[in-house]
């Protein structure tokens, strides 16, 4: 679509490609769906909305595909307290990778596959997001040490553009 502003001010940018500000997240389902029909990663990609990430606040901004305009976005807190990933274990695990590994996977292997491409990359965060969808806990994979979450931001007052 070209540029976004994030909330916070920052100008973001998709014109180069790949682009530090576009993430491609994905529930396990979607992928391994994907995955199982031996889907190329280079057909895979969300219908209905894209993800904006922001270099300066680390704010994540989710945009309706169709129409181009913003749905919602997270901002990235560290919660004070103890997440226990055993507590929110059950709640929907997503899939996290910025746009330049799919990139770089898709340049490295002509026609690598969805399946293959999560084998070679494994994501580097295990997310899980809340069932009203309002809060994501990231953990570590291996030890499963809490790390940060993603906070559904309330609902900015836009002005009309005229
Ligand atoms: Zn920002």
């Amino acid at each position: 679509m070209g540029g976004l502003l994030c909330l916070c001010g920052n100008g973001m940018s998709d014109i180069s490609y790949p682009s530090e500000n576009i993430a491609e997240i994905y529930t396990r389902e979607d992928f391994e769906k994907a995955a199982s029909k031996q889907m190329e990663l280079v057909d895979l990609s969300d219908s209905n909305q894209e993800y904006w990430y922001c270099q300066i606040c680390q704010r994540l901004t989710v945009i309706d595909r169709k129409s181009g305009k913003y749905k919602c976005s997270y901002s990235r807190k560290t919660l004070p307290g103890t997440i226990m990933f055993e507590n929110v274990k059950d709640w929907q695990e997503l899939f996290y990778w910025g746009d330049k590994e799919f990139f770089d996977a898709i340049e490295d292997t002509e026609h690598v596959t969805v399946g293959e491409f999560l084998e070679l990359h494994p994501p580097r965060y295990l997310v899980r997001i809340s069932p009203d969808r309002t809060i994501a806990h990231i953990f570590k994979p291996c030890d499963k040490e809490y790390l940060f979450s993603y906070v559904l931001d309330p609902k900015p007052d836009f002005k009309e553009e005229g």
